[in-house]
Parts: C-alpha cells; structure tokens; sequence
C-alpha cells in the first residue's frame, strides 16, 4: 500500500468529515450571505480549498491535517488549508514553516511546498503549512505584479502553482470596514489590514475570517508546543527588507547568530528586530503570545514592488525563483543552528537542496 496514501486517512480529516454534518446546514444558511456572494463570476476559483495546490508529501510526511484542526468554525470555509507534519518521534524542539501567507509571495510557498516533498525530519519535528492563507491563494494578485499562474518544469512533467494575492478575498470575508480596529491593541489599521493575515495576529475566536484563520494558526503553535515559529514572506527588490530575518525581541539573539552564519555560508543576509507600536505581524505576535521563538524570512520578489506589472515571478535574471527558495531554506537552516548554538538543541532533518545545488540545477530537480 502506498504509505502517502494512508497518510492521508487523518484524524483531522475524519473531524472534518463530522463536522461536515454540523456546519453543512449552516454554512447554507448562515456563511454564504457573510461572504456576500453576488454570482459564480465573481467568485474565486470555489474547488475544495484543501485540493486547491499541487503539493506532493514525501516520504517524510508522517500526518497531513488541516488548520481547522484547531478553529473547527473553519471548517467548510475558503481558509481552511493542509497542515503537513514531518514527525522523527525523536526527542527534539518543534518547528512551524508557514509559507503563502501572502499568497503572492510564491518563494515561501515553494520552499514550504519543497520541504514537504523531500525533507525527513530525523530529530524533533517540522510542521508545514505552504497555504497559510487559502482565500488568498485562490485569486489572482489584485495588484497584478505577477502572472495568475506559473510552471515548473519537473522530472514528472510541467507543474501548475499559483500567483495569488496579498489578502483574503472580499468575496470570502465581505468588504472592508471603513476602518480596522486591530484586536486587542485597538490601533487604526488601514481597512484592507481586516484581511491581510499579517496585520491581525493574534486573531479572534469569533471576529472576521482572517482573524479566525489567525487566531487558528496561534492555536496550533499552542497545541502542538511550537519551539521555533518561520513565517515566510517576500518583499520588492528595492526594499530595506529584502534579504532580511525579522525577529521577535525575544529571539534576536539567535536571529543574529542565523544571520551571521547564512552570512558564512555565502547567503548574504540582513536582521531586524520586530518593531515597537506595530501590532498584528507574526514575527512580533507569535513570540509575544506564545512560547515560541518567532521570524519571519523575507526574499526579493521582482513582482513587488510598487509600480511593477507582470513581472518574471520565475526566471528574473537577478532574483531568479530558485535562488529565492534557496535562500529561504538556507535562512531555516541556519535559524535551527543557531537554536543549538544557544540552547543545545534543533530539529535535525536530510534531504533538503542546498541554495548552490537550487541554483545550478534548478528548482524543477528537486520536486517530483
Ligand atoms: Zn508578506
């Protein structure tokens, strides 16, 4: 038998099939009105969010799950998204990666989406998310920075991956308010931060659907005792931020020592500390809620920039995607050292590219 395919068979899955029965009624009578769905040509591509993205688990994948494993109410919802758990059953720290978080900022989803294809987690344990916010993934980048979907060519073929947007969709969480009032800091956001997932950390129970898919994400560092918390974002090549590991106060040491090793291992990098009087970004609101560690990786996307249209996402001469993925997992790997450095201990994992063999052999090498 297929051992990917008895993964799949999860409890979180069976929760969500018994869920099913609860919520279908409800999400009829009660969740299609809140989205404000006007017709199917408005809609955002409406397939099952959880079969949405062509994500291959390798053979590392112990458990696949669902974020609503920890925030049932998303069940059934355009956020609900896979959570991949590469499990040694070994003692060790826990490790969460969350890419698509900013579904227009493919270089985490794709290292997220190559970590879990290849790695196997042989101390500890990684958890994956490569979708973090699904609505998002779902429609194409408003500010049309990029293509509505790339290709990798792959031993197995050409892949489809998709170029989504910044935000949840107005047609999933309804419109903006006039303005957001972040919870619980009660700071004026601008009004589209109400379905920016990285403007409403830590997120409510019982607030809009960004803040649920939030606070969902904040249970799960809780649940399953996260040491160390990735959040993987890209940024325009012009911006200070680019190329940069942004820390929680709390971890900025370890940052610093991350930095300076990737810095050795030729992946020149940057470090920031999680600015004061900010609310709502992982980095800041993961370590201060949590026991975990918290960062957040940022890359150079020729798409981001201000201005930038349809841009070469893929193959930019100067921020080719491979590199930009290969800087990712060089910047984890190197966040794990620096957790041994100072505390004695990190997730170990194989079969991970290094950033050179990325370069050189291009990312379609190393996924099936
Ligand atoms: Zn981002």
């Amino acid at each position: 038998m297929d051992q990917r395919r008895h993964f799949k068979v999860t409890d979180g899955v069976d929760r969500r099939l018994r869920a099913m029965a609860v919520l279908g009624v409800m999400a009829a009578i009660i969740m299609l009105p809140a989205y404000g769905l006007t017709s199917a040509a408005e809609m955002p591509d409406s397939g099952d969010p959880l079969s949405l993205h062509d994500v291959r688990p390798g053979d590392g994948v112990t458990r696949i799950g669902c974020i609503s494993d920890y925030h049932v109410s998303l069940c059934l919802t355009p956020v609900d998204t896979r959570v991949y758990y590469l499990e040694s059953h070994k003692p060790g720290p826990t490790a969460l990666i969350l890419g698509g978080t900013h579904a227009n900022e493919i270089a985490g989803i794709m290292a997220a989406t190559l970590i879990v294809a290849n790695a196997v987690v042989t101390a500890g344990r990684v958890i994956v998310v490569p979708y973090a916010n699904n609505s998002a993934a779902s429609q194409k980048d408003s500010r049309g920075g990029g293509p509505e979907r790339f290709y990798i060519e792959t031993p197995s073929g050409v892949r489809e991956f998709r170029y989504g947007d910044r935000r949840t969709s107005i047609v999933h969480q309804g419109s903006d308010p006039m303005r957001y009032l972040h919870h619980p800091s009660r700071k004026v956001l601008s009004s589209n931060s109400a379905r920016d997932l990285n403007r409403v950390y830590p997120g409510r129970l019982s607030g809009n659907l960004t803040e649920m898919l939030a606070w969902a994400c904040i249970q799960l560092i809780k649940t399953e005792e996260v040491d160390i918390a990735i959040d993987l974002h890209e940024a325009g090549p012009g911006s200070r931020l680019a190329d940069t590991i942004i820390a929680n106060p709390k971890n900025l040491e370890h940052a610093v020592i991350a930095v300076l090793d990737a810095n050795l291992e030729g992946c020149d990098m940057n470090v920031e500390e999680s600015a004061h009087g900010v609310p709502g970004m992982s980095h800041r609101e993961w370590g201060d809620a949590t026991q975990a560690a918290s960062y957040l990786i940022e890359t150079p996307n020729p798409g981001q920039d201000s201005g930038t249209v349809n841009a070469d996402v893929v193959s930019d001469p100067a921020n080719p995607l491979a590199a930009r993925v290969g800087t990712h997992l060089a910047a984890i790997e190197a966040i794990f050292s620096a957790h041994e450095f100072v505390d004695g201990s990190r997730p170990e994992w194989t079969g991970l590219p290094t950033r050179e063999s990325l370069l050189r052999d291009g990312l379609g090498s190393h996924l099936r």
